[in-house]
């Protein structure tokens, strides 16, 4: 068995252990424990700074994974020694990691909510290898839709129709946000939907992207993205994705045609500040939304343009051509024969109106 002052340990390794009158040598590669390691520190650190290069970002948090020998090392100096509750070599490792970093780089440590996080695997030799994340970035702002789409699918159902806008939308706010941030995914979550052919207008149509890996983790507080007749209108960085929607009304606009004459006495069954409770029937359920206030203007003597203030996702189309036992619907209100053409979004408020 070795001498207890025979171990060869470098003054890094030494400061950590707390023993009195040990021999401080000038040791570095042949220390017992780290084997020069802290030689590698700014090599380990100009390693992150070139892998973190492609990233814009203020804040990070740095973790260290350290080969086991190193730990075997020190837990065999210690002991001999008797030494228990210091700090270990990786824990002064990756606190010497983290401040010469932050000198060379001048970024700063965030432990709660870093733009990014870096892993630093260290082999028995040295060999690193580093992988950063950022954390997942949650973006909200509204939509607004000023050209109709025409949708391929002219004989899809009511919800494919709703679907294919979605993705329409979808496609053309992830391709300009993946240009921008050049990150690995994005999730797009817009609260409602509307058809192809819809126009959403006003304030536009609330929505939240969560974006990951993004390349870039701080945005100027207000941006827009103009493409294909859609702006997005991105003001807010929520820290995450709410729980449940907001309570959102609509404005919408709808074309209806008619199978008769329309009579001031049709359009006066219609208009209506009273609120009405409206029982959709879906695939597996019932469902109730409100109206609340309708107002029609005659176009043509078979065609009215109706103005409506109901609740966000009311189907539309459903309650004007009264589909599936909806109840009740525009043609038992107006008693004349309904059909929607066109409908468009003219604002989705966010507040409660009742
Ligand atoms: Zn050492």
């Amino acid at each position: 068995m070795k001498r207890n002052f025979s171990y060869k340990i470098c003054p890094w390794c030494l400061k950590r252990q707390f023993i009195k009158n040990y021999p401080i040598r000038k040791i570095v590669d042949d220390c017992e424990i780290c084997h020069g390691i802290e030689k590698q520190i700014d090599k380990i650190c100009h390693k992150v700074i070139q892998s973190t290069k492609d990233y814009v970002y203020d804040t990070l948090l740095i973790g260290v994974t350290l080969d086991h020998t190193f730990y075997d090392n020190e837990d065999k100096f210690r002991s001999r020694f008797k030494i228990r509750g210091k700090q270990n070599i990786k824990m002064s490792l990756l606190r010497e990691i983290r401040t010469r970093f932050t000198k060379i780089s001048h970024k700063k440590i965030d432990l709660n909510s870093p733009d990014i996080v870096v892993n630093l695997q260290i082999g028995k030799k040295f060999e690193t290898l580093v992988s950063i994340r950022s954390s997942t970035l949650v973006l909200s702002g509204r939509y607004k839709k000023t050209k109709r789409f025409r949708s391929i699918l002219k004989n899809a159902d009511k919800d494919s129709y709703l679907e294919i806008n979605q993705h329409y939308i979808e496609n053309i706010l992830k391709k300009k946000l993946a240009r921008i941030t050049k990150c690995e995914s994005i999730i797009f979550w817009p609260i409602g939907k509307e058809e192809p052919e819809s126009l959403v207008l006003g304030a536009g149509r609330p929505f939240y992207v969560s974006i990951k890996n993004s390349k870039i983790t701080r945005f100027r507080r207000h941006f827009s993205i103009r493409s294909e007749g859609i702006t997005f209108n991105i003001n807010k960085k929520p820290s995450h994705l709410p729980i449940s929607a907001p309570h959102l009304i609509n404005k919408v606009r709808c074309f209806v045609n008619c199978s008769e004459n329309l009579k001031s006495s049709h359009l006066k069954l219609i208009n209506s500040t009273d609120i009405k409770i409206v029982k959709f029937n879906n695939k597996r359920n019932k469902i109730w939304k409100f109206v609340y206030h309708m107002q029609s203007k005659l176009k043509s003597k078979k065609n009215f343009e109706l103005i409506m203030l109901c609740d966000n996702g009311f189907p539309v189309r459903k309650f004007i051509n009264g589909y599936e036992d909806t109840s009740p619907n525009l043609n038992l209100i107006s008693k004349v024969n309904c059909k929607c053409d066109t409908f468009d979004i003219l604002d989705i408020i966010c507040e409660n109106i009742c």
